[in-house]
């Protein structure tokens, strides 16, 4: 069986007095066993909540990393080594804000995969159609585009020590949520697609939704055959909501 995975994406949100409280909120929290939970503030907190939750059965992840896996020559970024020796054990690879405001393509978010990869972390790669592409009936294969590329390059055995993320980019921070059928058909494709490679590979990795997940709509999402957890933005800047979603996975 698969461990689900819950973490929750901080995006760019916190103060150092906003983040303290949700360490204590967290450090609180009756945690279910046998789910995987994780959370990803900005890179200016890791430390501070690495620190925080010393001791609480949460993993500290990235939101993003450079190209380059090593420190070096290359100003604003931070290298997947810097992120793995402030204590993350996962980073997300191409959120969808960042593949559309800033621009990361497929071929860049394959370097920052391999990057993770080669300093022990583990990728949360995302995927995702806009409202425009499923409208024009071109959900799956934008999907399969944005996760062959990476399979192509790397090859399908990668996703043994890796996690795919699909977040509808209409669902995320909209309040709109996929309906657990939608969702559901997505995922099965991109476990098909995996298995066509291997079929040891496609049923282990974990497959993450990611959309406007809350308490209310958990259940039944995390009840689908293929959904293996989710990846939580606004609802996890609140500590007792993030730890009800985690109980429902
Ligand atoms: P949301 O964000 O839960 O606020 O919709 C999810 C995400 O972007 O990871």
């Amino acid at each position: 069986m698969r461990r689900p995975l819950v973490a929750g994406n901080w995006k760019m949100h916190g103060t150092r007095a906003s983040v303290a409280e949700l360490i204590k909120g967290l450090r609180q929290l009756a945690l279910p066993v046998g789910v995987e939970i994780a959370v990803m503030p900005p890179s200016l907190y890791l430390h501070q909540v690495v620190m925080g939750l010393e001791g609480k059965a949460i993993a500290v992840g990235a939101q993003n990393c450079a190209v380059e896996p090593m420190q070096g020559a290359l100003t604003g970024e931070i290298a997947a080594s810097q992120l793995a020796d402030a204590g993350c054990s996962m980073v997300l690879i191409g959120h969808s804000e960042r593949r559309q405001v800033l621009g990361e393509t497929d071929a860049m978010l394959t370097r920052k995969f391999a990057a993770a990869q080669s300093c022990g972390l583990m990728p949360v790669l995302c995927v995702g159609e806009t409202l425009e592409q499923r409208e024009a009936g071109l959900t799956l294969e934008v999907v399969a585009r944005q996760l062959g590329s990476v399979i192509e390059q790397m090859g399908v055995g990668a996703f043994s020590r890796a996690v795919v993320a699909y977040e509808p980019v209409w669902a995320i921070g909209t309040g709109l949520t996929a309906s657990p059928e939608q969702a559901q058909e997505v995922h099965a494709a991109i476990r098909a697609q995996l298995r066509a490679e291997s079929a040891e590979v496609a049923r282990g990795v974990r497959i993450l939704y990611g959309g406007s997940v809350k308490a209310a709509n958990a259940v039944e999402l995390f009840g689908m055959a293929d959904i293996d957890g989710g990846l939580i933005g606004g609802a996890s800047l609140n500590a007792e909501e993030f730890g009800a979603i985690c109980r429902a996975a």
